[in-house]
């Protein structure tokens, strides 16, 4: 998915630059003027901070501190099962959906967390799987003996009440966030896009987005 939208992105005319940190955002008079990646400088009206669990290091060169830290997340898959549900359910700490092939997904979402993550990891511990393990058979014993057959890990931003931050008044004038999205980034972001996309042309969102606002956490550190 994340190619396909960039492929339409570039057939748009957006010009997309990977593998190129930021590592400095410019500002003048309280208004933002580009960002400073490691290779070039970018001249911007408007400077979007969507750097998911690292949106706090990004927004810490605007001045500003988001509460959000990088936290690893495992995932297991079970066997191919009959249908169930095409409804996520969760519970019990647990969040669980059914793909197409009949297999379960399931995994923890925490607390408790795994130790804060220094850097993107795919790879899976014992302990978590085992509490995941654990957690799912008491929410559905009738998952016993069902076998597993691979897990995985990655990485999501939790704010303290794991909610997201879309705040475009937050700091500098030009400086918008959209970042911290947990576990529901990814089906949130068609809305999110349109929302952050209202932010840079207009300044403000037909989308009432001011419960996500950054200065809900004055004072609060991440979890
Ligand atoms: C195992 C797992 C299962 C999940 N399942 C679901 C699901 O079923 N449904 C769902 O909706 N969501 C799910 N999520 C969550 C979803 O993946 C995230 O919420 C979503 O990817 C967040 O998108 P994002 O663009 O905000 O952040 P990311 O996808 O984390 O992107 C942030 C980007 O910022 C870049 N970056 C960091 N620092 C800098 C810098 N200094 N300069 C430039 N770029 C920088 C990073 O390289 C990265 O590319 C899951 C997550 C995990 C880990």
């Amino acid at each position: 998915a994340t190619r396909a939208l960039a492929r339409e992105a570039e057939s748009k005319g957006v010009r997309l630059v990977a593998h190129a940190p930021v590592i400095a955002i410019d500002t003048t008079g309280g208004r933002v003027e580009g960002v400073r990646t490691d290779r070039e400088r970018v001249v911007a009206d408007v400077v979007v901070d969507a750097a998911g669990p690292w949106a706090d290091q990004v927004a810490a060169l605007a001045g500003v501190r988001v509460p959000v830290a990088p936290r690893r997340i495992e995932i297991v898959a079970s066997e191919s099962l009959a249908p169930m549900t095409r409804m996520v359910w969760g519970g019990n700490g647990l969040y669980c959906r059914q793909d197409a092939r009949g297999r379960l997904h399931f995994g923890a979402e925490g607390p408790p967390w795994d130790p804060p993550a220094r850097h993107f990891m795919l790879d899976v511990t014992a302990p978590t799987l085992q509490r995941i393990g654990r957690r799912m058979l008491e929410l559905v014993p009738g998952l016993a003996g069902v076998g597993v057959t691979h897990a995985w890990s990655g990485i999501i931003a939790p704010t303290p009440d794991l909610m997201p931050v879309i705040d475009a008044t937050a700091g500098p004038s030009g400086f918008v966030i959209a970042a911290a999205f947990a576990g529901n980034g990814f089906g949130t972001a068609p809305a999110v896009g349109e929302i952050v996309a209202d932010l840079i042309t207009t300044g403000r969102s037909t989308f009432d987005v001011t419960p996500l606002a950054l200065d809900r956490f004055a004072g609060v550190s991440a979890v």
